[in-house]
């Protein structure tokens, strides 16, 4: 039988020759290992095997297995949509949200944010390809959310997350993969107010993991080669 601990292994080394294969350093690509769906147990079992950082797509889901895990110094990144109601679950329990996409709910998560815990750090959802079943911002809107996201005070704007439509073609993922990046790169030479961190580019995942490496992403968000398929 393969262990969540085998499969990282195997994650962390296929993420290392990627970045061989595509001239980026070993640091410059952060593993989050997606747990939705997985119980607090398959969270324990990464962590022994070195896994801090894991990302969420359901909020209600992810609050009660933080609970469980409250012993873990653990990282937890919000991956998935944020309606108005959950906001304040997402201010008080999550360090990172990955998919935000209209100011309204960052103004609600700057002012939820508890004083006693560190900013929220948020990337900007964008629908690079124009999936039209995704959430995520229009290329177009991305500078001026950037912009007003960049100044409210309890958030830090860390980059943009893509989540292309899935293709088993190669050179069709780096494709999108590539518009993102140069997306991000217009943001960076555009400017933002001082207060932004514009530093990560989250995009790739299980079946697209390299092709985002080679496009130049920084986090590569990894669920189901890490914890097996979702039932
Ligand atoms: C589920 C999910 C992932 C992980 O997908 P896998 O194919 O299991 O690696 C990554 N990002 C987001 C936004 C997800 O919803």
């Amino acid at each position: 039988m393969t262990t969540i601990a085998d499969k990282l292994y195997l994650v962390r080394g296929s993420l290392q020759e990627a970045c061989v294969r595509h001239a980026r350093p070993a640091t410059a690509v952060r593993l989050l290992a997606v747990s939705k769906t997985f119980g607090p147990q398959a969270v324990r079992e990464a962590f022994a095997a070195g896994q801090s950082a894991f990302g969420e797509n359901y909020i209600q889901e992810a609050v009660d297995k933080m609970a469980l895990l409250t012993d873990l110094p653990l990282e937890w990144h919000c991956i998935g949509p944020v309606q108005s109601n959950k906001t304040r679950l997402v201010a008080e329990g999550f360090d990172w949200l990955h998919s935000l996409d209209r100011l309204k709910i960052a103004e609600r998560l700057s002012a939820q944010r508890p004083p006693d815990r560190a900013a929220l750090q948020v990337c900007i959802q964008v629908n690079v390809d124009g999936g039209v079943a995704k959430s995520g911002v229009a290329p177009a809107e991305l500078l001026p959310l950037a912009r007003a996201v960049a100044v409210l005070p309890n958030l830090v704007l860390r980059g943009l997350m893509s989540i292309p439509e899935p293709t088993d073609d190669v050179q069709q993922q780096r494709q999108v993969h590539r518009a993102a990046r140069h997306l991000f790169d217009k943001v960076a030479a555009a400017g933002l107010p001082a207060n932004a961190r514009w530093d990560t580019l989250s995009m790739g995942m299980s079946a697209d993991m390299e092709a985002a490496v080679a496009e130049g992403s920084t986090m590569v968000r990894v669920g189901s080669a890490i914890f097996g398929r979702r039932g």
